[in-house]
């Protein structure tokens, strides 16, 4: 394994080598290949904006896929979430729960192969996601994004393709029910009294 337990790494989400995004997640282990990350409840985060400092989210999607984007501080509200990284795949596997720890389901964000150094993972968000039920039942998301995304040349049709098939080979690998599903994470649990990791100042570089 790349890291030992408990130590602390930051996610980090950008494009051409510029990064708009940015966690601090504690690594917990390593199952199937992938490797097991807590983003804990109360991080502080960098978060992608408008040049304005209103979220992505607020924006049209034409505006989403064409305006310049910023990192602005942040705080990860509400349930920790468990974030299952392979060691070689183009996306990321997010556990969440309940406040009661009922488990919720499994979200698959297709994002580009992580490049791995010793204190970061770096990505590039691929927009489009897979929302996996506990009952194993699944659905797309966000697939009118990702065809924004190419009409406003934010993702080229090639990528594109590459991002469905893999969203596809993840969707095998729950129908299949191996790893990661299949290793157990569900049943995880925070040891509660780890600290909030925070984030580096030089979170940019590194
Ligand atoms: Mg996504």
């Amino acid at each position: 394994m790349r890291w030992r337990p408990d130590d602390v790494v930051v996610m980090r989400y950008g494009r051409n080598g510029r990064f708009d995004g940015a966690e601090p997640v504690r690594i917990v282990g390593e199952r199937g290949g992938y490797v097991a990350a807590w983003l804990a409840p109360g991080t502080r985060t960098m978060v992608p904006s408008l040049g304005d400092g209103r979220p992505i989210r607020a924006a049209t999607l034409a505006k989403r896929f064409s305006a310049e984007r910023l990192a602005q501080p942040g705080r990860w509200h509400g349930e920790g979430i468990l974030k299952l990284i392979p060691e070689r795949g183009a996306h990321s596997i997010w556990l969440f729960w309940s406040p009661e720890r009922a488990f919720r389901g499994w979200y698959v964000n297709l994002e580009e192969a992580h490049t791995f150094s010793r204190r970061r993972i770096d990505t590039c968000d691929h927009v489009l996601d897979v929302w996996v039920e506990p009952d194993r039942s699944w659905q797309w998301k966000d697939e009118h994004e990702l065809l924004a995304a190419v009409e406003h040349s934010w993702v080229a049709p090639e990528l594109a393709a590459e991002v469905c098939a893999e969203g596809e080979r993840v969707i095998g690998l729950l129908e299949r029910w191996k790893s990661p599903f299949a290793d157990g994470w569900e049943q995880w649990r925070p040891d509660p009294s780890w600290p909030v990791p925070e984030l580096p100042e030089d979170w940019e570089h590194g």
